[in-house]
């Protein structure tokens, strides 16, 4: 099992594998391209372009799909996906990366909000002509679009995925079977505060790899600003390493952030011992590897 980072700073970390960089912001930010690692672009979420023209946000019965629509419950404020020149703009961009010496190129946010999105005119004149049912229409629309922005990127190519294993297709339109068809792996985040409670992380992990027809890439968040929480989640990672993931990524601030995980593995003997104790083989060697460093 490989060990890596997703950052927000394009600054790889020694005794990491695989380093993810964030380089299209929900806020509607865009950086350029980080060499070497695998560029995280959010797609459908750009607050910025939506106040910019409110007219390209997703619509339902309920009202839009934006972070102040209470009736919607969304982190994010989403443009709706059948958008011509949006869609034409993020693709654009993707190629730009692609055209760099990057790692490759990961999609994030690339749906439907949610399963009553969207009913724009333009959406609710594609799903007519197109003959299909809502699920089916909604869920062709997303796998094309995955499909054209494949057919930009020569690298690694991969997804991010909402983990949820059973309505992922009637909510979103993630069609994850038809979708595997076109990433080396799907990029599973299951993002908390901390993980001292953490059977929902194993059980998940669990079903995304006996679910999904390609690698499984597990992310779990490690910006833990104390001990018991760094424990926690070094030993969650303990736990999935049992499971056939092809890597776990930790998402940090920031590279300090990443060395203070590292080192706070490599001195805590008791954490060590445990890893011993309970066979870990796989979380000990890179443990091992990471005292090497630090
Ligand atoms: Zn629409």
């Amino acid at each position: 099992m490989k060990v890596g980072l997703v950052t927000y700073t394009p600054e790889k970390v020694e005794g990491f594998d695989l380093h993810v960089y964030y380089s299209k912001w929900a806020d509607g930010q865009v950086f350029p391209a980080a060499k070497g690692m695998q560029n995280d672009v959010t797609v459908f979420c750009d607050a910025k372009a939506i106040r910019e023209d409110p007219n390209i946000v997703a619509v339902s019965n309920s009202g839009p799909a934006l972070r102040r629509n209470r009736k919607a419950n969304l982190a994010f404020d989403f443009v709706c996906p059948t958008n011509p020149e949006y869609r034409a703009k993020v693709l654009d961009y993707i190629e730009s990366l692609s055209k760099q010496n990057i790692m490759g190129v990961t999609l994030n946010l690339y749906h439907f909000p949610d399963e009553e999105f969207c009913v724009c005119p333009r959406c609710v004149e594609l799903w007519k002509q197109s003959g299909l049912n809502w699920t089916q229409w909604r869920a062709q629309t997303i796998t094309k679009f995955v499909q054209e922005a494949k057919a930009r990127v020569k690298q690694t190519f991969a997804v991010e995925i909402y983990p949820d294993p059973v309505l992922a297709k009637e909510r979103f339109g993630l069609d994850l079977n038809a979708i595997a068809e076109f990433v080396d792996y799907f990029h599973v985040p299951l993002s908390s505060r901390d993980y001292l409670t953490m059977y929902w992380v194993d059980m998940l992990a669990r079903d995304f790899v006996a679910s999904l027809k390609k690698p499984v890439v597990l992310e779990l968040s490690a910006e833990m600003p104390t001990d018991e929480k760094i424990d926690a989640l070094l030993k969650t990672v303990a736990y999935v390493s049992r499971h056939k993931l092809d890597a776990v990524l930790l998402l940090v601030h920031d590279s300090e952030n990443a060395k203070q995980i590292c080192r706070f593995a490599v001195q805590n003997s008791d954490f060590r011992e445990w890893l011993e104790k309970y066979k870990f083989e796989e979380m000990s060697r890179i443990v091992d590897d990471w005292a090497k460093i630090y």
